[in-house]
């Protein structure tokens, strides 16, 4: 006997099918209304699947043995996903410094409070550190993103960095690099680091076409970047064929603007090889006396970033939005996924980057085998999840909500937000939006994804 999975939830859509999402395995199904009720039943015989030629119910997850324990999968699955040391993925902020003035910056207050650029000799321990847990934890890759500030500013560091990093991994484990940059000034160093096949990402923000980026995101000595940036990408995307992934903040000054900006990168030479994601402005520490002026309200931003996605797909442009079906639990949640600050004190979250109550270990002590352990224990207790949220289909996505957010909104890292709102209006509906979950008609039987 089969049920159906507590983490099921169903999307209708405009063609009469609905789209059934499990939430843990990520699965989704476009089926006819009829199916969906199977989805939910509490007991569903094998014969019955089996002479509606449905077992890829079964077979995929939506339905569970009648007996199973969802609630042990779950805790399975996160032990996998937590722990999972394979890959390791490191965001070095080398610089806390930045030679732009975004009026709207998450990082007032926060690293940008002191200004502070990694030492060569920290940017070693840095990558001792690396070598040596990912020695202990056997990993077959190390990527290293460069995160600011703006790390463009310290491009021997960057170099430097590199060349150690490669001689110390050379025949471990593969090793690649990535970068987090506003691309407004790449000299002709940097370019020749990024041309190298093992540097493969970028992540640049653009705000809005010419005179609307040129605004809001001008240089400490008020020159406009848009044209600077918009070359970055050319180069980026088609001649150093790196990975790059745009992103636009936004909030009421520039949302308006943004449709024009998705033009402008469709018809561009490389807008069919980057990937776009919408970041709504939110109020940190540092920025709040712009935010009161030009941030709407949460549920508006949530509808605001659904309307921007459903631009973007519009004109055939390749956005992130699906975190529900390809992403699982953020960083905060995998142990070999942290952050360094330019002193070497790692976190476990970007927005807590630089708060150094929340370091959970130092690159400049020597790595230890406990030194993950003692990671681990940090998480678990900033992360206990509340009741409402172990009985919530979406847990295996938002564990319990984002804990940066928690601590701007309530003051607290523990504290209770919740994502429900968030995830049910905004992220959901755009599932419908997947070409390949419109056409299925009667091969709906062959086509979880
Ligand atoms: S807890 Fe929030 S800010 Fe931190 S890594 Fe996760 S989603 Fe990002
Ligand atoms: S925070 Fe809200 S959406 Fe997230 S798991 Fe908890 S109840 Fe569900």
């Amino acid at each position: 006997m089969w049920k159906g999975s507590r983490f099921n939830v169903s999307v209708p859509s405009d063609d009469g099918y609905v789209a059934v999402v499990n939430m843990l395995n990520r699965g989704v199904l476009s089926v006819p209304p009829s199916v969906v009720s199977l989805c939910e039943e509490a007991s569903v015989a094998q014969e019955e699947l089996e002479r509606l030629k449905l077992k890829i119910l079964a077979d995929y997850g939506f339905l569970v043995p009648e007996e199973e324990d969802e609630h042990n999968r779950f805790h399975e699955w996160y032990q996998f996903v937590s722990s999972d040391l394979s890959h390791i993925h490191c965001t070095v902020s080398v610089t806390s410094a930045c030679n732009l003035a975004c009026p709207y910056c998450f990082e007032k207050g926060n690293l940008q409070s002191s200004y502070q650029t990694m030492s060569r000799r920290g940017a070693v321990r840095l990558v001792e550190w690396l070598d040596e847990f990912a020695d202990c934890a056997q990993s077959e890759e190390v990527v290293l993103y460069f995160y600011g500030g703006e790390p463009t500013l310290v491009p021997e560091l960057l170099h430097h960095i590199v060349a150690q990093a490669r001689k110390r991994n050379a025949d471990k484990r593969r090793l690649s690099f990535g970068i987090y940059t506003n691309a407004a000034k790449l000299s002709e160093s940097l370019i020749s680091l990024f041309r190298a096949d093992d540097f493969r990402f970028a992540q640049v923000s653009l705000d809005g076409p010419e005179e609307v980026h040129n605004r809001r995101r001008l240089t400490r000595s008020g020159e406009h970047t848009f044209e600077e940036v918009w070359r970055a990408l050319e180069l980026l995307s088609c001649e150093c064929r790196i990975q790059a992934k745009v992103v636009v903040n936004f909030d009421n000054d520039n949302y308006a603007s943004i449709p024009s900006l998705l033009d402008l990168l469709r018809s561009s030479r490389f807008g069919h090889k980057i990937q776009l994601a919408f970041n709504p402005v939110f109020v940190t520490k540092g920025n709040q006396t712009y935010c009161m002026s030009h941030v709407p309200p949460e549920r508006e931003s949530y509808h605001m970033w659904k309307e921007l996605h459903q631009e973007a797909i519009r004109r055939g442009l390749k956005v992130s939005y699906l975190r529900l079906l390809d992403k699982g639990p953020c960083s905060l949640h995998r142990i070999g996924h942290f952050f360094v600050s330019p002193s070497g004190k790692i976190f476990e979250c970007i927005g807590l980057l630089g708060m150094e109550e929340f370091a959970t270990a130092d690159v400049n002590t020597r790595f230890r085998p406990k030194t993950v352990e003692q990671r681990r224990k940090w998480l678990e207790r900033i992360s206990r999840l509340r009741s409402d949220c172990v009985k919530c289909p979406y847990v295996p996505l938002c564990l319990g909500g984002c804990r940066f957010k928690a601590l701007c909104e309530t003051g607290n890292v523990s504290g209770h937000v919740c994502h429900k709102e968030q995830i049910e209006c905004c992220e959901l509906p755009l599932i419908s939006n997947l070409a390949h979950l419109r056409n299925m008609d009667d091969e709906f039987d062959s086509n979880a994804c």
